[in-house]
C-alpha cells in the first residue's frame, strides 16, 4: 500500500475539527483538514460561547470542567476579538422547589471540585439589579467563562495553520477509506487516522451515527452596557437540554464586551432547516420576561438559528469506531461544544499517540451505542 501523505486528516472545520487541529500538530502530527464550506460555517457560528460547568451526568460535568480549565489555560494567547471573558454564571432558581435543585448542583459541583457558592434573594438583587423582583436565590459559578464561539473556532484554526496543518475549505468529503476519504471532486487523500468531526452532518458519511440536528434559536440586543454583568440561566436550564425533552425553552442571558446580549436557549427537533422562526422568537421573550421585566424595552439587533449535534445521551461520542482502529469520531457535543472542544482536542490527541486519557474515555465510547457500525 502506498504510505500515507498525512498522519491525520480531519473532516469539518467547526470548532471540534479546528481544535483537533491544533492540538494534534502541537504534538507534531502532520495533519490536513477538509472542510465542505468554511473554518467556522455552521454550527459553531450560530452559539451562545458560555464555556461553563454542565452536570447533566457526571461524565458531562467532568468533561465540561476539563474544557473549562483548558481554555483558560489557553486564555493568555487568545486574541481580542475571541473576547474571553470570566463573567461567572449565575442559575437562577424562581421558588422554593428551584432552590432545592440550587442545593443539590452546590453539592455535586462541590462533589467534583467546581468552585461554586449559594446566593439568597437579596445577594442576587445586588448582583443583577435588572432580575425580576422576588427571585429566590442562584447557584453562582465564579469561574465561568464567556467568549466568542465564530472568532475562538477561527483562532483555533487560524493557530493550527501556522503550526503547519493544511486547511482546505471548500472541499466536501464524499466517503471515508479505510486509507483516508474521496473528495467530491473525484480526488482522495491518504492518512493513517480519519477524524469525524462533522457535527450534526455525522450521519451523511457515517449513517449509523444516531445523532440528529437539534435546532436553538438566539436573539442578539443592541447595545445597553451595564444592563447584566454575568451569564445568567435559569437552573432548569439541564432538564430542558436533555436529550429526552422533544422541545424545551429556558432562559439564557450573555452579555458580551460590546454592550451587547445574546438571548437563549430554545430545542427543537424539526429538520435541518436554521430559518427563524418568529413564534419560537417570541416565546423566548415570553419566557426572558419572567426574568428580566424590562427585556422588551432592548431593542433586538438580529436573531438566527443553529442547529446543535445531539446524540442519544448528553455526553459526545469520542473515540474509535468499532473494528477500525484508523475512523475516529468527534460528534454528538450538542449544547456543549464550545465548552469541550479544546477537551476534545486532548483525548483525541491522547488516544491517536496511545497515551493514557486525562479523564476516564468509558463514557464517551462509540461502543456504548446499540451496535454503532462503520
Ligand atoms: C443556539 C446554540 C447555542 C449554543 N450555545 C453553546 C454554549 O453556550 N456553550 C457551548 O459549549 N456550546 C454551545 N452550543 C453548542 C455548540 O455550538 C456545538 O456543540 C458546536 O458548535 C459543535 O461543533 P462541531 O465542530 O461539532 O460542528 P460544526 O460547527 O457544525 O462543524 C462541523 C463542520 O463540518 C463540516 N462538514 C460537514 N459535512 C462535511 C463533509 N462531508 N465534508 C467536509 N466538511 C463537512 C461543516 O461544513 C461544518 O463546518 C450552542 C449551539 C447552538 C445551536
Amino acid at each position: 500500500m502506498a504510505p500515507s501523505e498525512y498522519d491525520v486528516a480531519i473532516v469539518g472545520a467547526g470548532i471540534i475539527g479546528s481544535a483537533i487541529a491544533r492540538e494534534l500538530a502541537v504534538a507534531g502530527h502532520s495533519v490536513v483538514v477538509l472542510e465542505a464550506e468554511e473554518v467556522a460555517g455552521e454550527t459553531s457560528c450560530r452559539a451562545m460561547g458560555h464555556v461553563g460547568a454542565y452536570d447533566d451526568s457526571e461524565a458531562q460535568l467532568g468533561f465540561t470542567f476539563f474544557g473549562r480549565r483548558l481554555w483558560e489555560e489557553l486564555s493568555p494567547e487568545l486574541p481580542p476579538e475571541v473576547d474571553f471573558v470570566r463573567r461567572g454564571a449565575l442559575w437562577v432558581a424562581r421558588d422554593a422547589e428551584e432552590m432545592a435543585e440550587v442545593e443539590r448542583k452546590r453539592a455535586v459541583y462541590r462533589r467534583a471540585r467546581v468552585d461554586v457558592d449559594v446566593v439568597d434573594g437579596r445577594r442576587l438583587a445586588t448582583m443583577e439589579p435588572n432580575l425580576a423582583p422576588g427571585l429566590a436565590g442562584a447557584l453562582w459559578v465564579p469561574g465561568d467563562i464567556v467568549l466568542d464561539a465564530a472568532e475562538a473556532t477561527r483562532y483555533l484554526a487560524r493557530r493550527a495553520s501556522e503550526l503547519g496543518v493544511e486547511i482546505r475549505t471548500h472541499t466536501p468529503v464524499r466517503s471515508l477509506r479505510p486509507d483516508g476519504v474521496d473528495l467530491g471532486n473525484g480526488q482522495s487523500v491518504r492518512a493513517g487516522h480519519v477524524v469525524l468531526a462533522t457535527g450534526w452532518q455525522a450521519p451523511t458519511l457515517l449513517p449509523s451515527l444516531p445523532i440528529r440536528p437539534r435546532k436553538g434559536h438566539i436573539v442578539l440586543t443592541e447595545p445597553l452596557p451595564g444592563y447584566v454583568r454575568h451569564q445568567v440561566t435559569e437552573v432548569s436550564y439541564v432538564r430542558g437540554a436533555s436529550p429526552t425533552q422533544s422541545e424545551s425553552i429556558t432562559f439564557s442571558f450573555q452579555p458580551r464586551s460590546s454592550g451587547r446580549y445574546l438571548l437563549g436557549a430554545t430545542r427543537q427537533y424539526v429538520g435541518s432547516s436554521t430559518e427563524v422562526d418568529p413564534a419560537v422568537v417570541e416565546r423566548l421573550l415570553e419566557r426572558a420576561r419572567l426574568f428580566l421585566p424590562g427585556i422588551r424595552e432592548v431593542p433586538i439587533a438580529r436573531t438566527w438559528a443553529g442547529l446543535r449535534p445531539a446524540g442519544p445521551d448528553a455526553v459526545p461520542i469520542l473515540g474509535p469506531m468499532p473494528g477500525r482502529r484508523e475512523l475516529l469520531v468527534a460528534v454528538a457535543h450538542e449544547g456543549i461544544g464550545i465548552t469541550t472542544a479544546l477537551a476534545t482536542g486532548r483525548l483525541v490527541r491522547e488516544m491517536i499517540d496511545g497515551r493514557p486519557p486525562s479523564i476516564p474515555l468509558e463514557p464517551f465510547r462509540p461502543e456504548r451505542l446499540a451496535a454503532p457500525k462503520s
